[in-house]
């Protein structure tokens, strides 16, 4: 028997009168094991953790499960409603804020409840996130647990030099907590291939903590990148991709897309490859207004990452 609780947390009662909680879901099987938790929307514009997520929750079968999960699905309730990267009312980025401060603006006050009353019970994490209301990204961070980073199941994988600082990740690194981000989804497309994958993904990292009782799934041949740049444009307009397959080979100075006024039809900017040799991590997979500094591109240097498996050279 698995037994299911809504246990929300208290954060604050705003002008509206509105009751601000961080929702959590645990999740307890009746044998002993560790603390898995489980948070998606910490950036409300990815809505696509959330659903995934729930679908975890509600149509996986857990039956077997040892430990427990504690699951948020909304991090930032505010931005999720407003489709926002940053807290609406105060403009503050939840995952650039935490330790939080319990006297600080709002979302480092939610920053400190969700450090204090989420993740530092926990003894593994896995936090995620996706392109955004129109990029779509596909890869995983190496953090402190490399097996479970890789147990997702994705493709391309990133071992960056440094954790951000402000991130809910930064806090459970700082408490010994072996952490996965991952990043999928996202975007104006049909998201469900990246929720069944994403379904797929959370399950292996129970069944690779023995949490499940089923075996693991092995990972697919996978790529660790060391270097990804992120194309930022310099001009905000129309963008018209031209590459539009995350996970592409591109090449040095491969045009992945352009952006035109919609106003005098005059091309503004191109984007393109960066390294020799790439791969698309995050795209634009539709025709999408953009702003100056938002996320263009991502490409992966294929240059100086570390490849193995059958179908690596391919
Ligand atoms: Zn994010």
């Amino acid at each position: 028997m698995v037994t299911r609780t809504y246990r929300p947390i208290p954060i604050s009662t705003l002008a509206s009168g509105t009751e601000l909680v961080l929702p959590v879901h645990e999740v307890t099987g009746d044998r002993p094991g560790p603390v898995l938790g489980i948070s998606a929307a910490i950036h409300g514009e990815e809505a696509v953790g959330v659903e995934i997520v729930y679908r975890f929750l509600t149509s996986y079968d857990l039956r077997g499960l040892a430990g427990r999960l504690r699951v948020l699905p909304v991090a930032n309730p505010f931005s999720y409603a407003a489709i926002t990267r940053n807290t609406p009312i105060d403009m503050m980025n939840l995952n650039r804020v935490f330790p939080g401060n319990p006297d600080g603006m709002l979302t480092e006050q939610m920053a400190h409840k969700m450090a204090e009353g989420f993740l530092t019970g926990l003894d593994f994490y896995v936090d995620l996130h996706a392109g955004g209301a129109y990029p779509t990204v596909d890869y995983v961070y190496i953090i402190n647990a490399e097996p479970l980073s890789r147990a997702f199941g994705s493709r391309l994988l990133y071992r960056p030099k440094d954790v951000p600082s402000g991130t809910s990740i930064s806090v459970a690194r700082a408490h010994n907590i072996p952490s996965v981000v991952v990043e999928l989804g996202g975007g104006d497309v049909d998201q469900t291939g990246y929720v069944r994958r994403g379904i797929a993904g959370l399950a292996n990292i129970l069944k690779t903590l023995r949490m499940l009782p089923d075996d693991p799934t092995p990972p697919p041949a996978q790529i660790v990148l060391r270097e990804i740049a992120t194309l930022r444009p310099h001009h905000g307009g129309l963008l018209l991709p031209e590459v539009t397959t995350i996970g592409a080979d591109v090449a040095g100075g491969q045009v992945l897309g352009r952006i035109v006024s919609p106003y005098t039809f005059e091309e503004l900017e191109i984007l393109r490859c960066p390294f020799d040799r790439g791969i698309v991590v995050l795209s634009q997979l539709t025709a999408n207004v953009v702003e100056p500094g938002i996320f263009g591109y991502m490409i992966g240097n294929l240059g100086t990452a570390e490849r193995e498996g059958r179908d690596a050279t391919s």
